[in-house]
């Protein structure tokens, strides 16, 4: 626990309603925090970042279809116009269900109400060597992480002689063949056959 979270998050207005925290402003987060727009309770939205993250399409970012900007939303902004929802950035590093406190990266929190909605993270089921190696998509900038690996190894591999030590660095493994493999695999292979050869016509892209 940080130094912050011994004092209360501050600029939390006084309200004579309930309280309801919600951790989390992805797709549950955010539906239910509009949802309580406008009610007679006040609302405390907490998210690690200030932007809600559009995941279905984090595989056109990995694949530069698109930039990070189309598929990340300000926060702040959905809320303008409301007097009940309060948006803060804050990381909730852990809880009290006695006290009714949650205490965050900045200060600490109590509230009548809790919502978790902090969704998942990648499940590597075990296998260290996936983890070690492997590259997750579950943010924005992990996705963004994913396209700048792919080009700087284009990069590296253009400067690479021999066709045999290319290969590893021309070659995408993507683990996992449910709806998100599958559509990153098929903007990898329109990667491969429309935009790679043409920014780099010296290498042979039969074996990727
Ligand atoms: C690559 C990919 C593609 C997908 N494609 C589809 C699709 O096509 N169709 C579909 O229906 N679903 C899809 N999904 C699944 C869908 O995105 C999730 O089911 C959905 O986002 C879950 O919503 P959620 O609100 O529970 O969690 P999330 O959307 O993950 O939101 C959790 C939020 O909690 C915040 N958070 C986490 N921990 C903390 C903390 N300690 N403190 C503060 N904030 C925290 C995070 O920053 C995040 O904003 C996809 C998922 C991925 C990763």
């Amino acid at each position: 626990m940080t130094e912050r979270s011994h004092s209360p998050l501050p600029n939390i207005p006084k309200s004579p309603f309930p309280k309801v925290v919600i951790i989390g402003a992805g797709f549950a987060g955010l539906k239910l925090a509009r949802n309580l727009n406008k009610k007679k309770l006040q609302v405390v939205l907490l998210d690690k970042n200030n932007y809600h993250q559009f995941q279905p399409l984090f595989y056109q970012v990995a694949t530069a279809g698109l930039e990070p900007s189309a598929i990340s939303f300000p926060l702040r902004k959905i809320f303008h116009h409301s007097k009940n929802v309060i948006f803060r950035m804050a990381e909730v590093e852990s809880l009290d269900t006695d006290q009714k406190r949650l205490f965050t990266d900045s200060g600490y929190l109590d509230y009548d109400y809790l919502v978790l909605a902090m969704g998942a993270d990648t499940n590597y089921f075990g296998a260290k060597n996936i983890e070690f190696f492997a590259s997750p998509m579950k943010t924005v900038s992990e996705a963004l992480y994913i396209r700048n690996k792919i080009i700087s190894n284009y990069e590296k591999a253009i400067n690479i002689e021999k066709q045999e030590n290319r290969r590893a660095l021309m070659n995408v493994v993507i683990v996992g063949g449910g709806p998100t493999g599958v559509e990153l695999a098929g903007a990898m292979a329109e990667l491969r056959n429309n935009v790679l050869p043409k920014d780099y016509p010296e290498l042979s892209f039969k074996n990727m």
